[in-house]
């Protein structure tokens, strides 16, 4: 009877991907870079939030999305509310 390999590996050591965050100027305000995209990886949501004028959004997430694509949503969003 050989030696029985555990066949459970340790988890993969995860890289530390500090809280996504990128800025973007704000359609509401025209700020430059005052909107701040924050990703949840956990809860796949995805939140932007504009620091001067306080407009905020937020959409589901997926693992590939990334902070434009948070911003692209909430304008998409703001031009269909516009359309009316
Ligand atoms: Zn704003």
């Amino acid at each position: 009877m050989g030696k029985r390999k555990s066949k459970r590996k340790p988890p993969p050591k995860q890289k530390r991907i500090e809280a996504l965050a990128a800025t973007f100027p704000c359609p509401f305000c025209s700020h430059d870079r005052s909107c701040e995209v924050k990703i949840d990886r956990k809860a796949n949501v995805g939140t932007i939030e504009c620091r001067m004028c306080r407009e905020a959004y937020s959409t589901s997430v997926h693992y590939l999305s990334e902070a434009v694509d948070v911003y692209n949503a909430w304008i998409d969003a703001c031009e269909e509310q516009n359309r009316d």
